[in-house]
């Protein structure tokens, strides 16, 4: 079979850059500070740059490219693309300068650059996100809305439980099914997990509570949160819960806080398979 018919039918996966290049307007003006359209095309289709940052494209061009981008599995639906958006035209208004040193971030050659489990994410004057990691939606929406958060705490040392967070007690069911749950299970079935964690995720292990494991995790600079595991024994079964500093609550929006806890759980599911 050639690589060709290997590939899914166009309408099914997003654009490669050739295809987006195919619909770019091929002038090379350098209007979006690249070299030229090859180049723009292959920094969109990796989510570095922006569609709107042509300024040769139509409104309704934009639109059409933004849904060809997107492939149909997307996990990014268009109200969390809108969502994005919307929070990148926000940082773009923001003085990120004097923003990095309140979130525990650091700011350099206009650039704002945040740490996520030891993995450094950058963040230009437009918002625009890049990282030597792959960027998914998950990682993408609450680090921007972390930066964008109108109130800051740093971290207290003092952790409590989801539903005591603001907010929390409306998605304390979902975040049980989603989070808790699914992590208690994928814990009970690979006994190394929370501690190959602490090695993949720039984590710590504390001794707080009687449990196998106590692991601490930043999944932001100043959003740490505490995994506390009890093995099954005998007839009790394990236990696990998830706990954040009392910081979290001010630091990020509750739904953007269940968007980052499952996300991070899929990411752990994935791992976890690897491992298997
Ligand atoms: S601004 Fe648009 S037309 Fe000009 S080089 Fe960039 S992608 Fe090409």
């Amino acid at each position: 079979m050639s690589s060709r018919e290997q590939q899914p039918p166009a309408a099914e996966r997003p654009l490669t850059p050739l295809e987006l290049y195919s619909r770019l307007e091929k002038s090379n003006c350098g209007r979006c500070l690249l070299p030229g359209c090859l180049a723009f095309a292959a920094a969109v289709v990796a989510g570095t740059r922006k569609l709107a940052d042509c300024p040769a494209l139509s409104a309704e061009a934009r639109a059409e490219l933004s849904r060809a981008l997107q492939p149909r599995s997307s996990s990014l639906t268009p109200l969390q693309a809108d969502f994005i958006d919307r929070l990148e035209e926000k940082i773009a208004s923001m003085d990120l300068a004097a923003v990095a040193p309140r979130i525990g971030a650091s700011y350099s050659g206009g650039v704002l650059t945040i740490n996520s489990l030891g993995k450094d994410f950058h963040i230009d004057s437009q918002g625009r996100m890049s990282s030597q990691c792959h960027i998914i939606p998950w990682v993408r929406a609450p680090l921007l809305s972390y930066v964008t958060n109108p109130t800051h705490r740093p971290p207290t040392g003092n952790w409590i439980s989801f539903r005591e967070l603001e907010g929390g007690i409306d998605w304390q069911g979902l975040f049980r099914s989603r989070c808790e749950t699914p992590l208690r299970e994928l814990a009970d079935a690979s006994p190394d997990l929370l501690s190959d964690l602490v090695e993949l995720f720039s984590g710590r292990t504390v001794q707080l509570f009687a449990a196998d494991i106590n692991l601490v995790l930043h999944p932001l600079p100043h959003f740490p949160i505490l995994i506390s595991y009890q093995a099954p024994e005998d007839d009790l079964e394990s236990k696990l819960t998830i706990l954040f500093d009392e910081c979290c609550g001010s630091n990020l929006h509750i739904k953007s806080a269940f968007t980052l806890c499952s996300g991070l759980v899929r990411m752990f599911a994935q791992i976890a398979r690897q491992h298997a």
